[in-house]
C-alpha cells in the first residue's frame, strides 16, 4: 500500500486532511495549509515520494508539524521543507505575505524515535492529538483506513515496503495488550478505539519530560560573509544528531520576532556566533540562558576584541576560519549537551 495521492485532488500530503495546495512550479515546491498540519512549503521530491525514507519521514513530518500548534494562527514564518542538505544554500525568498524558514529533511527524520517506548509516547500523543478529547474515539475500517493512519504510527521503511502493514497491526495489537488503548463499540469491519486513563497518562507523562525538539538553534549575524560559518554550525549541529535550525532577521529590520523566542524555547541548545555583535544575537543568546538552555558562544577570531567585557568571562570557541570552528563546535557540542544516538 502506498501513500495517497495528493497533487491535484487538494490533500494534505502530510496527513492525508482536506487541504489547499498550491503548486509553486517555478519553486518547484507546493504551498500547503492544512487545518491539521498548518501552513507550509513542501519540496517537490518530498511531494513525489520520490525519496527512499517516505513513511519515516511523513510520520516525522505530522509530529513536528503538531509541536508547532501554539504558534499556528499568528504565524508569519513558515517552515519550509527542503531535500537541501545542511551547508548548501535554499531559496528563502518572501512568499504570499509569509517568511520561510528551512528545515531540512534530513534534519527532520532526527525527529524518529530511538528506541521503543519513544515510538510508543510518541504514537499516543498523535493519538491524544487525534481524538483531541476523553472519551472520544478514532475508527479504523478494516483495510480501508490504515494507511491513513501510518503517519501516526512511525512505521519504518528499511524493513521494506512489504513490512509497513505488520508493524502497524503490530504496534496496535501492542497498544491494545498495554492498555493503552481499549476497543470501543467495533464491529467485524470497523475497529473503534479510545484512549485509556493509563493511555492519557502516558502522554501527559512524555510531553511533560520532552518539552523540547532534539533542536540546535542557532544566532548570528546573518551577513554574506557569515554563509560559510552558517552553514559549518548547520553541519556540525546535524552531524551530533540535533535539527539545525536558524531564522535569518535581515528581512525583519534584525527584529526580534516572537518565531524565533519559540524556536528557542523549543530547543535543547543554542549555538550564538558573535561576530558582528548584533544586539539581536546577543538578546537571543541572554533569553536562553534565562531559559537555562546550554548556550555556545563562538566568535571568529579578529573579531573577539569587540566582545562586550560581560561576554569574555564565557567560555568561547574563537576560531580562525569555519575548519577550525566546526572541530571545536564538535566537540564543545559532545561535551555540553552530548551527541544524540540516532536511529
Ligand atoms: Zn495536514
Amino acid at each position: 500500500m502506498d501513500m495517497e495521492p495528493y497533487k491535484h485532488d487538494q490533500r494534505c500530503p502530510v496527513c492525508g486532511s482536506k487541504a489547499k495546495v498550491r503548486d509553486l512550479t517555478e519553486r518547484d515546491a507546493y504551498y500547503i495549509e492544512c487545518d491539521d498540519c498548518g501552513t507550509f512549503e513542501l519540496n517537490d521530491m518530498i511531494c513525489s515520494g520520490d525519496i527512499s525514507e517516505k513513511y519515516r519521514l511523513r510520520s516525522c513530518l505530522y509530529y513536528y508539524f503538531r509541536q508547532n500548534k501554539d504558534a499556528f494562527s499568528t504565524r508569519k514564518i513558515v517552515p519550509q521543507i527542503t531535500d537541501i542538505e545542511p551547508g548548501k544554500e535554499a531559496d528563502l525568498t518572501r512568499f504570499y505575505l509569509v517568511y520561510l524558514k528551512e528545515v531540512s529533511v534530513q534534519s527532520l527524520l532526527q525527529l524518529f524515535p530511538q528506541n521503543i517506548s519513544d515510538r510508543i509516547a510518541m504514537i499516543m500523543v498523535n493519538l491524544g492529538n487525534k481524538v483531541k478529547y476523553f472519551g472520544n474515539t478514532f475508527s479504523i475500517e478494516y483495510n480501508k483506513d490504515e494507511p491513513s493512519y501510518y503517519p501516526l504510527f512511525f512505521l519504518d521503511e528499511n524493513y521494506g515496503a512489504e513490512t509497513i502493514k505488520t508493524q502497524f497491526d503490530e504496534m496496535l495489537r501492542i497498544l491494545k495488550g498495554h492498555h493503552l488503548i481499549a476497543e470501543s463499540n467495533s464491529n467485524l469491519s470497523c475497529y473503534k478505539y479510545k484512549l485509556t486513563l493509563e493511555g492519557w497518562a502516558l502522554i501527559e507523562g512524555y510531553q511533560k519530560s520532552k518539552q523540547n525538539l532534539p533542536q540546535g538553534f542557532t544566532a548570528m549575524w546573518f551577513a554574506d560573509e557569515m554563509k560559510p560559518a552558517q552553514f559549518a554550525i548547520a553541519k556540525i549541529v546535524q552531524e551530533c544528531g540535533y535539527m539545525p535550525l536558524s531564522i535569518d532577521l535581515k528581512e525583519h529590520n534584525d527584529q526580534i520576532v516572537p518565531e524565533i523566542l519559540f524556536e528557542i524555547r523549543r530547543s535543547e541548545f543554542v549555538v550564538a556566533d558573535m561576530t558582528g555583535h548584533r544586539g539581536g544575537v546577543y538578546y537571543e543568546a541572554g533569553y536562553a540562558e534565562g531559559l537555562g538552555k546550554p548556550v555556545i558562544y563562538c566568535c571568529r577570531e579578529d573579531d573577539f576584541k569587540n566582545m562586550h567585557f560581560d561576554l569574555k568571562q564565557k567560555s568561547t570557541i574563537i576560531w580562525k576560519d569555519e575548519v577550525d570552528l566546526q572541530e571545536r563546535l564538535k566537540k564543545r557540542i559532545e561535551a555540553t549537551v552530548g551527541k544524540r544516538q540516532t536511529s
